[in-house]
């Protein structure tokens, strides 16, 4: 994490930090990366948003977790709100 690539990108050093960062995005964004590589020039994982779609993000036990953080981040915006 010492910013040494040119990617700029957060960088993973375990690839199952980086399916994990994977999920969240698809949490939290709208435009949501939709898979991880291993970088030639840092030797970690990024995410990016070009390519095919992850396998991981059709196992129905991820789609699942996904909706349902969703929910329960926009109770918790709702809620904030007021
Ligand atoms: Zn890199």
């Amino acid at each position: 994490m010492d910013g040494g690539c040119s990617s700029k990108k957060n960088q993973y050093y375990l690839e199952t930090e980086a399916i994990e960062a994977l999920i969240r995005s698809h949490i939290s964004f709208n435009k949501p990366a939709t898979s991880y590589y291993l970088c030639t020039e840092c030797a970690q994982f990024h995410l990016t948003s070009k390519g095919e779609k992850h396998l991981i993000l059709s196992k129905p036990d991820i789609i699942k977790r996904i909706k349902r953080e969703q929910n329960s981040q926009d109770w918790s915006k709702r809620l904030r709100k007021k």
